[in-house]
């Protein structure tokens, strides 16, 4: 469904599509685990069945290599998506918890419950994971949804508006394309969740939007992820690594390292390391290799080649060059990066990789709680004690120790931010968590009376009361 007339045309073509996901959720239908047991089904199979059109459409919009395409976009979605499938009976059952020895003879239990009807929004960078996975956690647990895949790739905007009403319930869910005055029309309505992904500036919109409804926002936002590398790391596996999760999807990903703090002393084996891992991977000319993405659209790549061009940096130790009109941007390494450098001001979202360094573990650490709480944290180094006390002195959405990106993989460990990187999480039981409301619900039997907390108040009831709890 698109709508793209006047705002106030917009604002009556949202509420008539919010409305009709609202009507099927006041339906029933969607509480039955069977009906949610057979939209994730949808989803499986939606994914399944046209791989090869999502592929291109990644392809069209990011130059997104196919091997990437349906590892980091697909094969996640997929997991999701069946995780929540194996488990969703358990996950729905009522969770019965003991009483307090004075309530003893009450049957309590936590019941999930849909929230109701959630809109989600998208972002581009992986365009199909971030819009179907938080679509699947959500009608996993009972709800009818709004989803908003992003304008900027359009392709598989599309293609996900024509495929998605064909394997769920269209009654149930709506897409709605467009940019901003749509997503701004949508925001007007009121829903019981907003499960946001993109910008914190934008987020900051959608908080307030949501606040005039008393809505509750899950956003999934992103920051300057930061790397540490001790002196007693051991820099080949670090490089090996890094350069995986900074390049893949030439570096457009909210998790990927977005610099790094190196022990002074190890800072330039370092950054030689980094290149030749990036010679290895991409040969030496990278716009030539099949494995090596393009940059969104050319705003995106000229704001890279502005950050490149104001230094900051003692060297460029590889890559550099930029073609924004062909999408362009070399995996760069930038040596002997100073704080002050334009492209420590901004989350670089990109395949350029800062390198400053640091004295010793500490001042990298007060560096990093100098700014806004990253969505990530890496931190390279052979002592788990050095480890433990990194993750102990600072506070990021999710982190790993010699290695990076990968905590988003296992479904059983939460995905999100914390404080300015996000608010809420999802994955596997976290997600289904996400879009339900734990009703706290007592049944005391008739013949099972607490008097003495009843009036009038008397001295000896008092005393009583006060005994027993
Ligand atoms: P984007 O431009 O696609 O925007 C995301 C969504 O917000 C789109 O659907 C868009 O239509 C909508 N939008 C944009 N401006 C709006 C406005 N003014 N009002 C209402 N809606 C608006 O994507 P982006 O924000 O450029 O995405 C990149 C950012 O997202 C990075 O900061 C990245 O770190 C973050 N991100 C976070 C995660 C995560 O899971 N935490 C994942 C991916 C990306």
């Amino acid at each position: 469904m698109a709508i793209t007339e006047d705002r106030s045309t917009m604002q009556e073509h949202a509420a008539a599509i919010v409305k009709g996901v609202r009507s099927t959720f006041d339906s029933g239908r969607t509480r039955d685990i069977a009906w949610r047991q057979r939209q994730l089904a949808g989803l499986v199979e939606m994914l399944e069945e046209h791989e090869e059109a999502f592929l291109d459409a990644m392809a069209a919009d990011l130059g997104r290599p196919r091997f990437e395409g349906w590892m980091a976009d697909l094969r996640v979605t997929l997991r999701d998506a069946n995780e929540l499938r194996r488990n969703l009976r358990s996950w729905a059952r009522d969770e019965r918890v003991r009483p307090p020895w004075q309530l003893l003879g009450t049957r309590n239990r936590i019941v999930r419950e849909p929230l109701g009807a959630v809109l989600v929004i998208a972002p581009w960078n992986y365009p199909i994971h971030l819009l179907v996975s938080p679509l699947a956690a959500a009608l996993a647990a009972g709800n009818t949804a709004v989803v908003k895949p992003s304008e900027v790739t359009p392709t598989v905007s599309g293609a996900l508006a024509r495929y998605i009403p064909m394997h769920v319930d269209p009654e149930a869910v709506a897409v709605v394309e467009g940019g901003v005055p749509e997503t701004q029309a949508l925001l007007t309505q009121r829903f019981d969740r907003i499960f946001y992904t993109g910008n914190g500036h934008v987020g900051r919109q959608i908080a307030e939007a949501a606040a005039r409804h008393l809505t509750p926002v899950t956003l999934e936002l992103g920051g300057k992820s930061p790397v540490i590398v001790d002196r007693d790391a051991n820099l080949d596996s670090a490089a090996r690594r890094i350069v995986w999760g900074k390049f893949l999807n030439a570096g457009q990903t909210c998790v990927a390292p977005d610099y790094v703090l190196a022990h002074e002393s190890v800072h330039d084996a370092l950054v030689d390391k980094l290149a030749s891992t990036i010679r290895e991977r991409y040969g030496d000319d990278p716009r030539t290799s099949d494995s090596f993405g393009r940059i969104v659209n050319e705003r995106h790549a000229l704001r890279l080649q502005g950050l490149l061009a104001a230094g900051g940096f003692k060297a460029v130790a590889c890559g550099g060059d930029v073609d924004a009109g062909a999408r362009y941007v070399a995996p760069t390494v930038l040596a002997g990066v100073d704080p002050d450098a334009a492209v420590m001001g901004e989350e670089i979202f990109g395949p350029i990789l800062p390198v400053l360094p640091v004295r010793d573990v500490d001042e990298a650490i007060a560096y990093v709680n100098g700014h806004d709480k990253p969505l990530a944290l890496y931190v390279f180094t052979g002592s788990s004690r050095t480890a433990d006390h990194v993750l102990r002195q600072t506070s990021s959405g999710g982190a790993c120790v010699n290695e990076v990106v990968s905590h988003v993989l296992p479904a059983a460990l939460p995905f999100g931010g914390v404080g300015p990187s996000g608010t809420g999480a999802y994955h596997g039981r976290w997600g289904f968590e996400e879009f339900s409301h734990r009703k706290a619900v007592m049944d005391r039997p008739t013949w099972l009376e607490l008097a003495m907390m009843y009036a009038p108040y008397t001295a000896l009831k008092e005393r009583i009361v006060r005994r027993l709890f």
